[in-house]
């Protein structure tokens, strides 16, 4: 591999030639594919839908997953793809965090033979994109026991109203996860909702200030009929709705990694090329102060994400060790886009530069998949014993 700025301790060397490959396959498409519209799609809010079939011949999409075409790879890899992926384009990352891991993954656990069979072979291959619809407009957080998004069944039939709130991908892909509780039982349920079902509405999302080259949607569903066929088989209740966001939530940690090596790697090549006083900005002690805390915390990021992907292929991570990552990594990559956005000056709020992108995607990164204080209360929960969600 080239020399990498922000891995500082050398993680890479702690994988196998073969995964040392995947990663740098995927840093090259990244490099010559994304960084040069990056920003370009950025601004305009737009998905870059021509780079579907080049991502796919990277062969990257559930990573982890054992059968139905998948790489059969391990969850550090799926995380080292998630920070490569951010480290160039948080945006392309989630969008591929959605597809992946979330929708894919809801399939994976919680569908039934014939559900993955369907499904995921050609969600594989990125012949057919997937979302996932859990948020909504008045329940995020409390999702869990509050949603009000209902389902019934009729006949063979289920029935769904409701609406979800930010969903990524749901503008254009070609299933949908919809969580929805079941009226009577408040069970909740999992549904694979079709393109084109006539009870599905997604309006894309406008003037969001982060992530903007992913197409949000708010979703409206009407007297949606999903036959039973397309339920998920193997969800019965919000239990296994977690089992999903505790196996996507680690890549989410090492994307709040990879937001934070991309804004570090711009602000240090910035700094030794920027003369002020007659000198590069880098021989200045207060400049050197920032970068040493930016790479000191994404050191600190890595080597965590690297020891909580390691434990999830033991199969002995829980939810509050992935919480844990996630809480310390988004605070830590908000210190340090925001020391990199200073180091350059002005130019740290042109979007020209990158970092004034990461310094916007940070704030995403912070909120969803559980926000911080949602993430420290599983923590705290786990070390005291005591649950705080509600006071
Ligand atoms: P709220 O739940 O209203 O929280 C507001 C504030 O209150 C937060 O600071 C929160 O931490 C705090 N708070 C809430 N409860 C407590 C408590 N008990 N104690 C202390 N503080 C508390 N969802 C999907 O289903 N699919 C997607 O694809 C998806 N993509 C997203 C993409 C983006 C860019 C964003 C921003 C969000 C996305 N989400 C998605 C939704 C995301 O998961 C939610 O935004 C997140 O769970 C928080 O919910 P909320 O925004 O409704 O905030």
């Amino acid at each position: 591999l080239p020399p990498i700025d922000g891995d500082f301790y050398d993680l890479s060397l702690k994988l196998t030639p073969h995964q040392r490959e995947i990663q740098l396959k995927v840093r090259q498409f990244m490099e010559k594919e994304i960084k040069p519209i990056a920003n370009e799609f950025w601004n305009r809010a737009e998905f870059p839908h021509h780079i579907i079939p080049k991502m796919a011949a990277l062969n990257i999409c559930g990573m982890a997953y054992k059968g139905y075409g998948c790489p059969d790879e391990t969850f550090l890899m799926e995380g080292i793809m998630a920070m490569e992926l951010a480290r160039v384009d948080v945006s392309i990352s989630t969008f591929f965090g959605v597809h992946s891991g979330l929708a894919m993954g809801s399939i994976y656990l919680c569908g039934s033979e014939a559900q993955k069979e369907e499904w995921l072979p050609k969600m594989q291959r990125m012949e057919l994109i997937g979302a996932f619809g859990l948020t909504e407009p008045n329940v995020g957080s409390a999702v869990a026991g509050g949603m009000e998004t209902t389902c019934y069944k009729e006949g063979d039939e289920w029935v769904i109203n409701g609406q979800k709130k930010w969903i990524g991908n749901a503008t254009f892909s070609d299933v949908t996860i919809i969580w929805a509780r079941e009226k009577g039982t408040n069970a909740v349920k999992g549904f694979l909702v079709r393109k084109g079902n006539p009870g599905y509405k997604a309006e894309k999302m406008q003037d969001k200030m982060a992530l903007r080259t992913v197409q949000n949607a708010l979703i409206t569903l009407t007297d949606c009929r999903v036959p039973e066929s397309d339920r998920l088989q193997k969800c019965d209740s919000f239990k296994d709705t977690a089992k999903v966001l505790k196996m996507t939530r680690a890549a989410v940690a090492w994307q709040a990694v990879g937001c934070a090596r991309g804004a570090y790697e711009s602000a240090l090549k910035y700094t030794k090329k920027r003369e002020q006083f007659g000198r590069p900005i880098a021989r200045f002690q207060l400049i050197q102060n920032h970068l040493v805390e930016m790479v000191a915390n994404l050191t600190a990021m890595q080597t965590m994400c690297f020891r909580l992907s390691e434990m999830q292929d033991q199969g002995i991570m829980t939810d509050e060790h992935a919480s844990l990552a996630k809480v310390f990594c988004s605070m830590r990559t908000r210190d340090v886009v925001s020391r990199a956005r200073e180091v350059m000056g002005g130019n740290g709020i042109l979007l020209e530069y990158d970092v004034a992108r990461f310094v916007a995607d940070a704030e995403a990164i912070y909120s969803y998949e559980g926000t911080k204080e949602i993430n420290s209360l599983i923590v705290g929960r786990a070390i005291t014993g005591y649950s705080a969600f509600v006071s």
